[in-house]
């Protein structure tokens, strides 16, 4: 057994994180335009997609790094990227035809196109399989008509997974994934979402009236949409892991940094502080292997469904925790609307709903516990 990161991916952390340090700016308002340009730029929209396709090719677990070390400064540029790569560009990656991976597969890992997914709606968030927005065979394709709410870079991504049901009746077998650029006729995008965090992540509903699509925009078969969404979610689900990991860091690491230069007034370190330290940071190494193994299992090609849920919500968990009390620590300057942890805070606590709130990470990982008591030993 080894717990090191391999020299290989030590070398990339380091990349990131100096990346990271020197061009990634806190996005506090709008989008991060100039951060994911700049992400773009060194291949980082791109970064586990194959080479035949323009990516980098590296593997999951590299990928997870970068949210990571990215999340650490900006957890808005952070969720950008991971709704990108995890749920944005996979999709097609894996469901892709050929003639829909060439056109779309390059310029996603170029960072020219980004990637959205629109599943939720109202009344259809985590029962995702009640979904309303309906997908009517038509003259060479569907037309769609409906809505998607809270969806992440909604108005900024040129291409959007949407999923629509061709009967309603017919439950999760009905539903089927489409392909949507933005600009199509039909496809309307609602004034971004006033959020309490991730100020620097666009988040739009969208509206489909009558939205016209070819059959060739259709990912994968009739009835396949509900599969695809859910083989999706593992990896999405450890993205936002890792930017909780990113998000409890950030609040750990500069308060400890606040401490030792004395920015936190109040004479010596009092020993209650230590231990709230103390605690945050093994809470913290917990997560960090939690997050890195459900990385390294989907990279491997294993089943990880309990594993990512398992991440997502220790990891979510602990930054909402660890900037709550980390805030607590800077007594009033935590009151501050400027002060970085302030700011960590609000975004943690968005971690905590999105990809399956912590609740449905329960859920999933109770019910793949009463299947099989011991996972563990079988990979
Ligand atoms: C900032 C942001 C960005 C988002 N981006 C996207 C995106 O890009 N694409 C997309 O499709 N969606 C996106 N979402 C939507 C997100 O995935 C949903 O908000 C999430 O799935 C929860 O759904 P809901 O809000 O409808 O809550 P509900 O499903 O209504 O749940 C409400 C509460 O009930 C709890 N609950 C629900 N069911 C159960 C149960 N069976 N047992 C116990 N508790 C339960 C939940 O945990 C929650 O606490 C985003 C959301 C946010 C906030």
């Amino acid at each position: 057994m080894d717990f090191r990161l391999s020299p290989a991916h030590l070398a990339k952390q380091e990349e990131f994180r100096s990346f990271a340090a020197a061009e990634i700016t806190p996005a506090v308002e709008g989008f991060a335009r100039d951060n994911i340009q700049k992400a773009a730029a060194r291949g980082y929209l791109g970064l586990p997609l194959p080479r035949e396709w323009g990516g980098q090719g590296e593997d999951f677990l590299t990928y997870i790094l970068l949210v990571e070390e990215i999340s650490r400064v900006c957890g808005s540029t952070g969720v950008i990227i991971a709704v990108h790569t995890s749920v944005g560009t996979f999709p097609l990656l894996y469901f892709g035809g050929e003639r829909q991976k060439r056109r779309y597969l390059p310029g996603l890992a170029r960072g020219e196109l980004l990637g959205a997914f629109a599943l939720t709606e109202e009344g259809a968030g985590s029962d995702a399989a009640a979904l309303r927005t309906t997908a009517r065979p038509a003259e060479r394709g569907y037309i769609l008509n409906g809505g998607k709410m809270f969806i992440t870079s909604g108005g900024e991504a040129g291409l959007y997974t949407v999923f629509a049901t061709l009967d309603p009746s017919r439950g999760s077998g009905g539903i089927c994934a489409f392909l949507v650029e933005k600009g199509t006729p039909g496809l309307e995008i609602g004034r971004p979402e006033r959020k309490m965090g991730l100020h620097g992540s666009a988040t739009a509903s969208l509206r489909f009236s009558d939205l016209w699509l070819p059959a060739e925009n259709r990912l994968g078969g009739e009835g396949e949409g509900f599969r695809i969404a859910l083989s999706l979610l593992d990896g999405g689900r450890i993205g936002i892991a890792a930017q909780g990991l990113g998000l409890a860091r950030a609040a750990l690491e500069e308060t400890a940094a606040a401490l030792i230069s004395g920015a936190i007034a109040g004479g010596p370190v009092k020993q209650g502080v230590r231990f709230a330290l103390a605690d945050l940071y093994t809470r913290l190494e917990a997560a960090r292997l939690l997050v890195y193994r459900a990385a390294w299992l989907k990279g491997g090609g294993y089943p990880c469904a309990r594993e990512a849920s398992m991440a997502k919500l220790y990891a979510t968990d602990l930054a909402m925790a660890a900037a709550a009390r980390c805030l607590d620590l800077w007594g009033l300057e935590g009151a501050r609307e400027t002060n970085p942890v302030a700011r960590y805070f609000r975004d943690a606590k968005v971690t905590q709903i999105y990809e399956g709130s912590s609740q449905i990470q329960r859920i999933v990982i109770a019910r793949d516990l009463l299947k099989n008591m011991h996972p563990w030993e079988e990979v």
